[in-house]
């Protein structure tokens, strides 16, 4: 079956072929910019099944991934703004970040070099200060040290893409929920987009499948791994709030690894927006676990007997205000690229754009993410220098 024949044998100028964080966000900016698009989206934007469940994400702007990302954090942060403005509801929430390691770690060289980098206002802090300032962080290996960032904060993932397709929708792109791409077919004049019931004619694609991509961009090295989520609870007479325990990534004692995460964020409403209450403290684990998933539909669901009693132990040997035992788990997947970093813009065949390679850190970006997409599509230059983030990076 073929569809509408619109404009000189173009159903659409864009197909973005998945609506979680950055297509829905690529989506929005293109139609922002008169662009007539076209988004396919195999479940319904905010859906539990991508890289972008699970409540909350972290937000830093002196992100220790690579120097060249606070502009991106920023532009991100704006945008997250408009989409608030939009949504009439919160999506964002500044709590300030503390990264605790020892000097000569990536966690700290990292987040400093970033700051350098943009002169951003972060403080340098000794064991002492942490201790003083956020007891619920007391328990450290000895030399280490801590730079807080006061613009990190946390996001709400679901709500976010949600805004974000609505936005895409309300400035006049077409968004088809519960549509799976199952191929993408480029030829000299354009390129079909085939779905199990239909097919569509577009000028150029933007791949945004998250975990998917190597469906229709198989060259591209991109390792899904299924990842466990886990939320804590404080223990009865102990506190372990968000403004005691804000948006942290940090070592852990006698460990040699690092844990992420943020505090409980509470349900009254007295002290967060009332969209933000009512999460649990959530902890993670650097390490991605032996489970990769190379189809992503493929992955378990379930998560076994056994398989947080590391992230278990690793609380417990540094949040003594936290239950050790998960109050809550769910799975999510990661996809990594060899780089950690992401695959925004051109690819190698002519017409195809990608967004895409979360590696585990670009859901705060992926406001501004689909920007420098839409910006590659429409051939404007980037907001930012995005070099670092060109997929064609790979293919020497
Ligand atoms: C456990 C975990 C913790 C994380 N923590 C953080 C954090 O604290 N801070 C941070 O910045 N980042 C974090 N990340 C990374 C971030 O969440 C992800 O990188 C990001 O959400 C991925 O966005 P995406 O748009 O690439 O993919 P997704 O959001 O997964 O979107 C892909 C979409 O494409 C759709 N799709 C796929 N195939 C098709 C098809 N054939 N047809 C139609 N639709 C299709 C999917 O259904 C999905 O909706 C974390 C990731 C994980 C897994």
């Amino acid at each position: 079956m073929n569809t509408t024949d619109e404009q000189g044998g173009f159903d659409a100028d864009v197909a973005v072929i998945g609506l979680g964080a950055i297509g829905s966000s690529a989506a929005w900016r293109l139609a922002t910019r008169g662009v007539d698009v076209i988004g396919f989206e195999q479940f319904e934007p905010g859906n539990a099944w991508g890289g972008s469940t699970g409540k909350t994400r972290l937000f830093r702007v002196a992100c220790l991934e690579h120097p060249g990302l606070p502009p991106i954090a920023r532009r991100a942060r704006d945008l997250w703004r408009e989409l608030e403005a939009s949504a009439g509801e919160r999506l964002f929430l500044e709590t300030g970040g503390l990264m605790i390691g020892p000097p000569d770690s990536h966690i700290i060289e990292g987040t400093l070099a970033a700051a350098a980098a943009h002169d951003l206002p972060v403080e340098r802090l000794d064991a002492d200060e942490i201790a003083r300032r956020f007891p619920a962080h007391a328990l450290m290996n000895p030399g280490d040290v801590g730079v807080w960032d006061p613009e990190a904060g946390i996001l709400r993932p679901e709500a976010a893409i949600v805004a974000a397709a609505a936005a895409a929708r309300a400035a006049g792109a077409r968004i088809l929920t519960g549509t799976r791409v199952v191929a993408i077919e480029p030829d000299a004049e354009g390129i079909t987009v085939r779905t199990d019931a239909a097919e569509y004619r577009v000028r150029q694609v933007a791949v945004t499948s998250g975990p998917w991509i190597g469906h229709f961009l198989p060259e591209l090295p991109l390792t899904p791994h299924r990842v466990i989520m886990t939320w804590f609870r404080a223990r009865d007479g102990h506190s372990a709030d968000l403004d005691r325990l804000p948006v942290f990534i940090r070592s852990v004692p006698g460990h040699d690894t690092w844990i992420w995460g943020h505090g409980v964020v509470p349900a009254d409403g007295a002290k967060t927006p009332r969209e933000f209450g009512g999460f649990d403290a959530k902890v993670g684990p650097e390490f991605d676990g032996p489970f990769t998933a190379d189809d992503p539909d493929a992955i378990d669901r379930v998560v076994h007997p056994g398989e947080t009693d590391e992230i278990r132990d690793l609380v417990a040997a540094t949040f003594p205000d936290l239950e050790p035992e998960p109050s809550d788990v769910t799975t999510c997947i990661m996809a990594h690229t060899p780089d950690g970093q992401f695959l925004i813009g051109a690819t190698e065949h002519p017409r195809v754009f990608v967004g895409g390679g979360c590696s585990g850190h670009s859901f705060k970006h992926a406001s501004a993410l689909g920007e420098l997409v839409a910006q590659s599509v429409v051939g404007e230059p980037h907001f930012t220098d995005a070099a670092f983030l060109d997929p064609r990076r790979f293919s020497a």
